[in-house]
């Protein structure tokens, strides 16, 4: 706490010397006087806290003059009363957190119970036996090919034996070897035990056994179902009509990122389940998990391999089509480089026509080759950088859309443009010290940037102009329904409780496929540069907001607002502006950069 305050101080002289200069406002909280009132934000009555060590706790005290302990550790009080205290996790049976705030005469106390996420139960050694039921792994029903490993896993003390009772038969399980967290449990008696089995010696009833002495524990494992490779399952991708989202994700683990974004009415072999999610065949190489949800049972089986027709380029005046005839809406990955575009297809064969891809001032050229039987894979090489592009299959024709770049002036960049404008939140959303609402911030950030854009020339849609909240998919869907050539995302970070907001603050972008990284660099240099925060550059990260790629879009962490000082600043409309300006200058560096290849 002590360096961390003396950092804050050698920022708020920098802030000083930088606005006599006319750079980034001044971010120093002004005084308040009030009454001795003690409101803690974060964590909640009775949280579970994921941290491990130490978390970080805010709120505010009413008067900046207060001062606060926390379990008996001074914490710092800025002048507008708010704190933010990194604090041991407490110990003992009913963990929480004592503060003692006090102002002249007043003092004020609190107890804030939290929970901790503890590794389990400790395991004696001795006594009756007693086994960590809630580390029994699997927990959920699986359909998987019988040959298939499945790892049964469980926490019980060292001293006692653990086997699986299945199809008559014992498979005993050995301690600590494959221990995630370390192979003992800290001198406390339990390990964990492990043992990876096929499938099919799980299939049935099975159970699991641990035994010490004259003690006994039994517990039934989730069902395993061993799929039918002679018979296989075919199922139709679709979302539910209620769904707002037009692509089903794919992800090659089952809790991983997606990585595909499948079309409506892929057919697709089903060769596995886990819970809610379903294992669909890309090809003989690749297999996707989709939610189960999204998976409708097909009564027939489906052509496991589409033959692909003869491709074709078409030229529009704001993009390039490449179509190739296929019967069905294959499986298929899009990536791109750095100045191209690979489709890559699933389950497909490539025709035998020869391919009659007439050049274009865009899409120079465009490659086929068979990767792996069934895998066919297009290379666009492109004149300038990755703009965007979308799929779609319709008629027979699967057509991969690649957008052109917008033509634009270098004097004014963003005349005649349309920049979607996304106030992040509600719904969620982070709560500062003193109770500033993420929301509330980003939606005067977001109409000082409209206001900024407009006066550029540009067309401004926003995602969000009142209050309430909007799903995370009509957000995309505005911008993608109003033809947008980027889109912002603007919000006001905070950090999961294992990190010190004290030590980790400033200005983030993120965005997630490459051909928006340019943008993101853009607009993160002239953040920084208008909000004189610290530079926690650019990162990639899956966020739905990103996740576009008709058109550039990044996600802009502006300033965090669970840090005391950058609460402070985020109220004031001069920091809001700096913000907008930020942003809006990026946009403009970034399509001044792109006017070249088109
Ligand atoms: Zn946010």
């Amino acid at each position: 706490v002590l360096a961390a305050s003396a950092a804050l101080s050698a920022c708020a002289v920098l802030a000083v010397l930088s606005a006599c200069r006319g750079g980034p406002p001044r971010v120093e909280p002004p005084d308040v006087r009030g009454p001795l009132v003690l409101r803690v934000v974060h964590p909640a009555r009775g949280a579970t806290l994921q941290a491990r060590g130490a978390t970080w706790l805010i709120g505010s005290l009413g008067d900046g003059r207060a001062t606060l302990t926390v379990n008996g550790r001074p914490a710092e009080v800025r002048p507008n009363g708010s704190f933010l205290a990194w604090v041991p996790l407490p110990a003992g049976d009913a963990p929480a957190y004592r503060l003692v705030a006090a102002l002249g005469g007043d003092t004020v106390r609190d107890v804030l119970p939290v929970r901790l996420s503890h590794p389990g139960p400790a395991l004696a050694r001795t006594g009756p036996l007693r086994i960590d039921t809630a580390s029994l792994s699997p927990r959920e029903p699986l359909r998987l090919r019988g040959d298939e490993p499945v790892r049964v896993s469980v926490r019980a003390p060292a001293n006692a034996r653990v086997w699986v009772a299945a199809g008559g038969a014992r498979h005993p399980l050995s301690p600590g070897a494959s221990s995630a967290d370390g192979a003992t449990d800290g001198g406390r008696g339990a390990e964990r035990w492990s043992v990876e089995l096929p499938a099919v010696r799980l299939a049935g009833r099975a159970v699991l056994v641990a035994a010490r002495g004259a003690d006994t524990i039994r517990l039934p494992l989730a069902a395993v179902d061993v799929a039918d490779a002679a018979r296989p399952a075919w199922v139709v991708l679709r979302h539910r009509p209620e769904s707002a989202a037009r692509e089903i994700a794919g992800r090659p683990e089952p809790d991983g990122d997606s990585r595909w974004f499948f079309l409506p009415g892929t057919r697709l072999q089903a060769t596995g389940a886990r819970g809610d999610r379903v294992r669909v065949r890309l090809d003989g190489g690749q297999e996707a998990w989709v939610d189960a949800d999204a998976a409708t049972p097909l009564a027939a089986p489906a052509d496991p391999v589409l033959r692909a027709g003869a491709p074709v380029l078409a030229s529009a005046a704001g993009w390039v089509d490449l179509s190739i005839p296929l019967a069905a809406p294959p499986a298929f990955r899009v990536e791109q480089g750095e100045r191209a575009l690979s489709l890559t297809l699933y389950g497909v064969e490539p025709g035998s026509d020869a391919p009659s891809l007439r050049a274009d001032g865009y899409v120079r050229e465009v490659d086929a080759a068979r990767e792996l039987p069934g895998r066919v894979r297009y290379t666009l090489r492109l004149a300038g950088a990755a703009y965007g592009y979308r799929a779609s299959w319709r008629d027979g024709v699967f057509v991969l859309r690649v957008r052109r770049p917008p033509a634009v002036r270098p004097r004014t960049p963003l005349r005649g443009l349309v920049i979607a404008v996304d106030a992040g939140h509600p719904p969620h959303g982070a709560v500062g010290p003193t109770g500033l609402r993420e929301s509330e911030v980003t939606l005067q950030v977001a109409r000082r940037l409209a206001r900024l854009l407009e006066r550029r020339g540009a067309r401004v849609v926003l995602t969000r102009s009142g209050d309430g909240p909007v799903a995370l998919e009509d957000r995309t869907a505005r911008a993608l329904n109003a033809g947008a050539h980027a889109l912002v995302s603007i919000h006001a970070d905070a950090l999961d409780s294992g990190q010190d907001p004290a030590r980790v603050n400033g200005t983030a972008t993120f965005y997630h496929h490459p051909q928006s990284a340019p943008l993101a660099a853009a607009v993160q240099r002239r953040m920084v540069e208008r909000m004189g925060r610290a530079d926690r550059g650019t990162r990639t990260r899956n966020l739905a907001l990103v996740r576009a790629t008709w058109m550039p879009a990044v996600l802009c962490e502006g300033a965090m607002i669970v840090h005391p000082d950058e609460e402070a600043a985020l109220r004031t409309p001069a920091f809001q502006q700096a913000y907008a300006r930020g942003i809006a200058d990026g946009l403009e560096d970034y399509f001044r950069a792109l006017g070249g290849g088109r």
